[in-house]
């Protein structure tokens, strides 16, 4: 039993080391980098890799420019830790272990970057809606039609939605004499909601993208409130959607048929 928990552990640390490692490589190149500064982009020795040990170490400055890591590093680890035992607890048939810790995966990378570049890389998404589009297939409890459907529903959905804004963002610039080149909506989120539909499958993907647009609707008059209140209000300030679906996605996929029955059938 002991033997077990080290390993999960384990699995769990190493996945937050490779979910750090690609959302400090991805956004800028592309593609897989070896640990490195986010500042200088020195490479890390293999000492410093972990910030869960680094800074305790007295490693967690960067030996060439002297950058302090931030608490993202260390608490994504501990969060790939949570998040592997967790879900392990929960049901650790492989069959749906192993999904579920590829949603995770993906759910948190996209989170990090959305959160620190406003952005929702393809690199990640593209990827990720094969494979977990592929799952859901093989799955008997979803099936092509479902997990296509979601796939479709999701992105179309947002594909309105973004041409909306579109739209919007031109009438505002007409009115106000100048472009206005922040979105409601960038095209990550389209890609992200059709992911989320292909993740949950139809109908989930309806209450997911519902929990997730409510969520970031009440944070973004949460945000407008406090501006206002402290006087520095602007119309324009651009909140990143993909950690509300995120969040709505990850209630219904891991929350499951219970939460989505007792929503619509009380
Ligand atoms: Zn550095």
């Amino acid at each position: 039993m002991a033997g077990m928990i080290a390993v999960i552990a384990m699995l769990g640390w190493l996945s937050g080391l490779a979910v750090n490692l690609l959302a400090d490589s991805l956004p800028h190149s592309r593609r897989w980098a070896g640990p490195h500064c986010p500042g200088c982009t020195a490479p890390r020795p293999p000492a410093a890799w972990s910030s869960l040990l680094a800074i305790p170490l007295g490693a967690g400055r960067c030996a060439y420019c002297g950058r302090r890591r931030g608490l993202r590093w260390p608490a994504v680890e501990l969060i790939g830790i949570a998040g592997f035992g967790l879900l392990y607890a929960r049901d650790a048939r492989p069959a749906t272990l192993l999904p579920a810790l590829l949603v995770g995966f993906t759910f948190l990378l996209i989170t990090i970057i959305d959160l620190e570049h406003r952005l929702i890389p393809n690199v990640i998404v593209l990827p990720a809606a094969v494979v977990l589009g592929a799952i859901g297939i093989l799955d008997p409890g979803r099936g092509a039609v479902k997990v296509l459907t979601g796939g479709l529903a999701g992105a179309g959905s947002f594909y309105l939605l973004y041409l909306m804004g579109g739209v919007f963002a031109r009438a505002m610039a007409r009115a106000h004499g100048r472009p206005i080149d922040e979105v409601a909506f960038g095209f990550g989120d389209v890609t992200l909601a059709g992911l989320i539909g292909l993740i949950v499958g139809w109908p989930a993907v309806v209450l997911a993208l519902l929990i997730g647009i409510l969520a970031a609707g009440v944070f973004s008059l949460g945000h407008v409130l406090v501006s206002l209140l402290r006087r520095s209000y602007s119309a324009f300030t651009p909140i990143p959607y993909g950690p509300f679906l995120v969040l709505g996605a990850s209630l219904v996929y891991y929350g499951g048929r219970a939460l989505f029955q007792s929503i619509l059938l009380p």
